[in-house]
């Protein structure tokens, strides 16, 4: 194991010996702390948290990343809320993680009140650096003792998306989050003057791992709010931000407002959900430096990233496994040859010890099973073809419900599509789609009888105005779902 080791929280070594360089920003107004006032912020916070579980509150800010080392120096707990979630889902949440202390900070205090029935503290921005004034580094004494962290105690817990079903907590260990942060910068590479755009929520790994990284490497974090296609875009430019994560809703959106991202942005790490090659190529076009990514909350988030080159070359892909993480492709228990179709499976330090209710997750002889299916190349580039749920079988037939919403979005009058399978007497199951688009159902059928086999047509087409989503931002599925079956019982455009 690369990284068997007793360790401290990671501030604690970049006050000792990177104490100057910058540590997080506030995109909007520029204010900023270096590591030595991080360290003394994180001493402050962790004296207000000292629990065994805390559970933030927070929309995306610099305090994030406070709280998140005050717990690492404490040895205490991480369990990030979503602040879009109601008071009921919070307090159940809460009550699964077993949290001693929420967290509330800008715009959350009253959610919180609503939500506790444990302690509420409450941070600011998270960047006052004002102790830091007090003492110098080599005065030792003012300083807390950080706790030894041992690589298998359990820093995060963090919730999946709830895309297929109600969201699990992750646990993820000290040593998930070092791998993690030590693999993806052999994929990336690290700058000294490496700065990374944090716009995404962060009770997600998308949002949380830059944080983690970025202190590990001695680099800094730009902490965005939320994404905004116009603000992101001047934030990449205002901010000297080398590199950005993004879901691909965002990239597209910023590529529709005409970004031309300035040259010393080095990546764009796009992940959370499957690129369209229509995105990639638009990428190509501006010559972008995107980096499609495959991962999930189980595995601390990256397991394989393309680089810009070969996502070019091989659009669709998301390239090699990262370095450490074994990923097989398994069919009826046996490792599948280069481009057959089976469940993607994986093994290595990222891979979370299991799930808060004492579930383990689903294992196979060859790791973690990760419910999604896809194959390799005879390069070994791996391709994501959708989630095992999504398999439809109708009269027999095998549809993946992934293939026929791209083909649906192939068309120019389609902005989203989801596809499901909806239990059918004839049938098994029938393939039924959800679409957001000026558009008919008949032109949509028509538009996949062109470019699909008979049986993947979708039989039920209903167009929505918006496709129903997770609190998280991913479509529900089971939402979609009960949508079709109750137009479908209507009637209206079922051939
Ligand atoms: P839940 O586990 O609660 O159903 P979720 O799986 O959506 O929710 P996350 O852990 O946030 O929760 O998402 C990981 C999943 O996202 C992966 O298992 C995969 O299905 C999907 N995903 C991530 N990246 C890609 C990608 N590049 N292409 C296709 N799918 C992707
Ligand atoms: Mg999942």
């Amino acid at each position: 194991d690369p990284i068997d080791w007793p360790t401290k929280d990671l501030v604690t070594h970049r006050a000792d010996t990177t104490p100057d360089r910058t540590a997080m920003v506030a995109a909007d107004s520029g204010n900023a702390v270096t590591y030595r006032e991080l360290d003394a912020d994180i001493d402050a916070v962790a004296a207000e948290l000292d629990r065994r579980i805390d559970a933030p509150l927070l929309p995306t800010q610099p305090a994030v990343g406070t709280v998140l080392f005050a717990t690492m120096r404490l040895g205490a707990t991480l369990a990030p809320l979503n602040v879009e979630l109601d008071a009921e889902t919070l307090r159940s949440q809460l009550s699964t993680v077993d949290a001693d202390l929420l967290v509330c900070g800008d715009g959350t205090a009253s959610l919180a009140a609503e939500t506790a029935d444990c302690p509420v503290v409450s941070v600011d921005e998270g960047l006052s650096g004002a102790a830091a004034t007090d003492h110098e580094p080599a005065d030792i004494s003012a300083r807390m003792t950080p706790a030894d962290l041992s690589r298998t105690d359990t820093q995060l817990v963090i919730f999946t998306s709830g895309t297929t079903s109600e969201p699990k907590g992750v646990r993820l260990t000290v040593g998930n989050l070092v791998a993690s942060a030590v693999a993806s910068s052999y994929r990336l590479g690290v700058l000294p003057a490496d700065r990374w755009l944090v716009c995404l929520p962060t009770y997600h790994m998308g949002g949380l791992a830059p944080f983690v990284r970025s202190a590990l490497y001695g680099t800094a974090v730009v902490v965005q709010r939320s994404f905004d296609a116009e603000a992101t875009q001047q934030v990449i430019a205002d901010r000297s931000v080398t590199g950005v994560s993004l879901v691909p809703t965002m990239l597209s959106r910023l590529l529709e407002a005409g970004w031309e991202p300035p040259a010393s942005l080095r990546f764009v790490l796009l992940g959370g959900g499957p690129a369209s090659e229509s995105l990639i190529e638009r990428c190509q076009e501006r010559s972008l430096p995107v980096c499609p990514t495959y991962g999930m909350t189980e595995t601390a988030s990256q397991i394989a990233t393309a680089r810009p080159e070969t996502a070019f070359e091989h659009s669709g892909t998301v390239g090699q496994p990262l370095v450490f993480t074994d990923v097989t492709v398994v069919a009826d228990g046996e490792p599948c040859g280069p481009g057959e179709r089976g469940e993607i499976v994986v093994d290595g330090p990222t891979v979370t010890p299991g799930y808060l209710n004492g579930d383990g997750g689903s294992f196979s002889d060859h790791g973690f099973r990760t419910g999604d299916i896809g194959y390799r190349d005879a390069d070994g580039h791996l391709w994501v073809e959708g989630r095992v749920d999504d398999q439809i079988v109708t009269g027999g037939e095998n549809v993946d419900a992934s293939t026929v919403a791209a083909a649906i979005r192939d068309h120019s009058a389609v902005a989203e599509a989801a596809v499901v399978g909806l239990s059918d007497e004839e049938w098994g199951q029938r393939v039924a789609a959800l679409v957001v688009g000026d558009i008919s159902p008949a032109a949509v059928r028509d538009h996949c009888a062109e470019r699909l086999a008979p049986y993947e047509v979708p039989k039920t087409v209903q167009i929505a105005d918006a496709l129903p989503r997770t609190a998280s931002g991913t479509v529900d599925r089971s939402a979609v779902r009960s949508r079709l079956y109750e137009d479908g019982e209507s009637g209206d455009s079922t051939q």
